[in-house]
């Protein structure tokens, strides 16, 4: 009887703990079935599923090495992924599917169905520093509130040590180009190049050393700026999982021996934000209904959205007439990614200043993200929203005028991604509509299509209004 080992959200060699597993059983088959139309219901971004594409034939090169044979099938969906594992599995007469868990609701849904036919699927954990569930308070429950969580998701992380899954030494011979097919692995659908991100064999070996031994110094002062490549860039490979975030913590802390009990320094800053990442990993893992689109806190489910499509359309395509707001939407647009910052003012901007459901928000990032993550992106726009775990409260409202002068403050991002007003100077570019104006220059660029303080009053009120409903 034979093992498989069906890759997932891990496109990974190592720190692949359910891989390891097979490997040590002998193992040398490996399984992907493209979930297409599954993938589209996510809204999967053209982008990622385009990266996704080309990590898989990386994979199987890599799984090649080992003597492991990856065959990569297109299924629909998720049920049409188990009937395929069964069929498989009946075939080669398998004795054992290893896995890692997938935190998100379907895919939850599915492996559970897949154990409750019988199928012998052993899974392990892959997406987290430390794991799910482990991090509790003094009532056994999910922490609400990020700085206590991070507080003893630390003590954890120095109790136990990060038992990184290292793979055996492979039992198989390499799989020769005899066996193996000879065209690239195709993903049906619409695809976006993503070439200007490498492949993960690239960052493991340049990029996260040189972000270690050097970027991450500045990081605590560099990374509020989306002018300067201040942040790790990391975001893309984490979401696919084609690297492990246990392996960053892992090397960082080899480089900053003292990092779990020096948290003012700048590489725990960044060490901060893999915290975010596993929280809201956790806060997924206790409230799974989290995926049916429900706000976090229970409170808000009276808000009823105005959404305005003629200032959606605009936010969508950067037409706002807030060029921060625009630069930063039209950077999503072109590239696929976007600089935290700016991921907190567009989303202040949608949900505040144009009072849209934020979930109209967290769609359209989903459909164009290469980095797209569920947990990330539902809490990131809960968060900006006010309607979270941990939110910024309603009553503060991001300034986008202010955190244009504070974040991008000669204009260089600006004058990047809004080209029209690459000229201006940087006094007047972070709302140039009255210089606009004094100079005949009206027809170079979007009003704005709000005004900033009366869309604050007036989101004051909504908030308030359908609080006390
Ligand atoms: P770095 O600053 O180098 O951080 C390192 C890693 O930590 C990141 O790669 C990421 O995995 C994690 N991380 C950093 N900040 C956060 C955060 N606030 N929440 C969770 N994890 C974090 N991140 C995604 O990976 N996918 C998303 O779909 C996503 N959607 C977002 C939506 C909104 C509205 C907001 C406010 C944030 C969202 N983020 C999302 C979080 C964050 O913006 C990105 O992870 C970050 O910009 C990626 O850049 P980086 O890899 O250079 O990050």
């Amino acid at each position: 009887a034979e093992s498989v080992i069906w890759f997932r959200s891990d496109l990974r060699i190592l720190d692949n703990p359910a891989l390891a597993n097979a490997l040590r059983q002998g193992c040398t088959k490996a399984l992907f079935m493209a979930p297409l139309e599954q993938w589209l219901q996510h809204d999967m971004a053209p982008i990622q599923l385009d990266f996704i594409q080309r990590h898989l034939n990386l994979l199987r090169d890599q799984l090649a090495e080992l003597g492991v044979e990856l065959t990569c099938l297109t299924v629909t969906d998720f049920d049409s992924q188990i009937d395929c594992l069964t069929t498989y599995c009946q075939a080669q007469q398998i004795k054992y599917i290893y896995a890692n868990s997938e935190v998100e609701l379907n895919e939850h849904r599915r492996d559970q169905k897949i154990i409750a036919n019988g199928l012998p699927l052993r899974l392990s954990e892959a997406d987290v520093i430390v794991p799910k569930g482990s991090v509790l308070n003094g009532q056994q429950e999910m922490y609400k509130v990020f700085t206590p969580f991070r507080n003893a998701w630390l003590k954890k992380l120095r109790q136990h040590p990060l038992n990184l899954a290292f793979l055996p030494e492979p039992a198989s011979p390499p799989v020769t180009a005899a066996h193996q097919p000879a065209e690239q692995i195709e993903l049906a659908g619409d695809k976006v190049c993503s070439k200007k991100w490498p492949l993960s064999d690239i960052i493991l070996q340049q990029v996260i050393p040189e972000f270690i031994d050097n970027k991450c110094q500045d990081y605590l002062q560099l990374r509020d700026y989306p002018g300067v490549k201040g942040t790790s860039g990391l975001s893309p490979y984490l979401a696919i999982g084609a690297i492990s975030p246990r392996s960053l913590v892992n090397a960082l802390t080899q480089t900053f021996p003292t990092l779990l009990d020096d948290i003012t320094s700048s590489a725990f800053c960044w060490l901060n934000e893999l915290a975010w990442r596993d929280f809201y990993k956790h806060l997924l893992f206790h409230f799974p209904e989290l995926c049916k689109h429900q706000n976090y806190q229970q409170k808000y489910n009276h808000l009823q959205w105005p959404n305005d499509n003629a200032l959606f359309d605009a936010w969508c395509q950067g037409q706002t007439g807030y060029p921060l707001v625009d630069a930063a939407m039209r950077q999503l647009l072109q590239t696929g990614w976007m600089h935290n910052r700016l991921r907190m003012v567009v989303a202040s901007f949608l949900t505040k200043h144009l009072l849209v459901d934020w979930r109209r928000g967290e769609r359209f990032f989903m459909q164009h993200l290469i980095d797209g993550d569920f947990s990330a992106n539902n809490g990131g726009w809960q968060w900006a929203a006010g309607t979270g775990c941990d939110a910024q409260p309603y009553f503060r409202i991001f300034n986008p005028i202010t955190q244009s002068k504070s974040f991008d403050a000669e204009g260089v991002f600006i004058r990047k991604f809004v080209p029209e007003l690459a000229a201006l100077p940087s006094k007047q570019i972070h709302f140039p509509h009255p210089y606009l104006h004094d100079t005949g220059q009206t027809a170079l660029y979007c009003p704005p299509i709000v005004d900033h303080k009366t869309a604050r009053e007036q989101a004051l009120g909504f908030y308030k209004q359908h609080l006390s409903a």
